[in-house]
């Protein structure tokens, strides 16, 4: 095996996210996409979204797709869809981004924090189990489980299904970072009642703005989606059938969306070849991360847990390796949240990874030389 502690040392920083390159692959395609838009001038609810609404539905097989405007509001239009909200506990984990929490909250609802599993990183059914308790204890009514599909990589459906069915919830997949992805075999988008995703640009599917979508196959809820997206407008523009929002996605960055999804799984291919070459080099080092074998993964994050964490943070910065802690802080010890109900026992596993995990580069541009700079500084700092 070679000595990755030889690797030669190159001034140029190794990118967390590069989208340069993307840009490279794509920019004369892309240029001209955006043109297009430029010329024919409907920049709201233009052509392209209808046909981003398309192809995203025959990539991942979901039978309606409603596009808005960021990953966040996607899923506060599932759940005004569904009429969540004063009295109903939606259920989410605490490890993930904030926005799974907030729009809970946002819409009156209580969102009550679950624990996850300490290899995939995601919501823990039995913890989910638990958490249901103590919502009854208080009050609530079980309404809605949002399961994260954390880093790239799906939860566990089967057991969470199964804990949602006993109590008479429908699931909102936050696919926020792993549309692309599968569980069993099935894409995400078509494995839960509802998905939601988001196209911000650092998404492993990106737009150049903000960007998001929801997916389901069922057409009661698609109409109600489209109706919340342009303030609850019915039939025609006079008649507002229900309380909705300004949430539609745009012409350019639907244009943008439908050139970067015709590379998309190529770069899929390309990243989990770049998870595969980290997983070979750093397994017997720290504990890289863990996809069940009937999952895939689109890998949002590669995220390692180590417990010198933070010296390897710091070692790495100085050989112009860049790295990200995803997350630090849990969203229920966050000021705004720190009222709401968790999980019977506690978020022990949410605990331990805020403190031990660190996220690597990663991007399907990430080369092999570039691999070993980010190793080799590992290797490095954890002598
Ligand atoms: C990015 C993200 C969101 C929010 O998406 P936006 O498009 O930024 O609103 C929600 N949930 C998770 C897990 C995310 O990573």
């Amino acid at each position: 095996m070679r000595d990755f502690a030889e690797a030669p040392v190159t001034d140029r920083p190794v990118a967390f996210i590069d989208l340069q390159s993307q840009r490279a692959r794509i920019g004369a395609r892309m240029d001209a996409a955006i043109a297009r838009v430029l010329a024919h001038g409907a920049f709201i609810m233009g052509p392209e979204v209808a046909e981003a609404e398309r192809r995203l539905a025959a990539h991942c097989g979901a039978k309606h797709v409603v596009t808005c405007s960021s990953g966040t509001t996607a899923m506060i239009m599932a759940l005004m869809a569904k009429d969540v909200g004063r009295g109903d506990a939606v259920f989410v984990p605490s490890f993930t981004f904030t926005a799974t929490a907030e729009v809970a909250a946002l819409v009156n609802a209580t969102p009550v924090f679950v624990d996850v599993h300490a290899d995939t990183m995601c919501m823990d059914a039995n913890s989910l189990e638990r958490a249901v308790a103590v919502a009854k204890q208080t009050g609530l009514r079980p309404a809605c489980v949002i399961p994260v599909d954390l880093f790239g990589q799906p939860a566990d459906y089967d057991a969470i299904g199964a804990v949602a069915k006993a109590h008479g919830m429908w699931i909102l997949d936050d696919a926020a970072q792993s549309y692309g992805a599968t569980y069993k075999g099935r894409k995400l988008g078509t494995v839960a009642d509802i998905t939601a995703t988001s196209f911000y640009p650092s998404k492993p599917l990106g737009c150049y703005g903000d960007g998001g979508a929801v997916f389901t196959d069922d057409p009661e809820v698609t109409e109600r989606l489209t109706q919340v997206r342009v303030h609850g407008q019915g039939k025609d523009r006079n008649e507002n059938v229900r309380i909705g929002l300004t949430a539609r996605f745009d012409s350019i960055q639907a244009a943008v969306l439908i050139e970067k999804l015709n590379i998309f799984d190529a770069e899929i291919t390309e990243r989990n070849a770049v998870a595969a070459r980290y997983d070979e080099a750093l397994k017997d080092l720290v504990q890289t991360p863990h996809v069940p074998k009937d999952c895939t993964s689109v890998w949002a994050q590669y995220t390692i847990r180590t417990p010198r964490r933070d010296r390897i943070v710091a070692a790495l910065k100085d050989k112009g390796v860049p790295t990200n802690v995803f997350y630090p802080k849990p969203i229920h010890v966050q000021a705004p949240y720190r009222g709401y109900p968790v999980a019977g026992n506690g978020l022990p596993v949410t605990e331990e990874l805020a403190h031990d995990v660190v996220s690597l580069p990663m991007h399907p541009y990430l080369t092999p030389a570039e691999q070993d700079r980010v190793i080799a500084a590992l290797r490095t700092a954890l002598r």
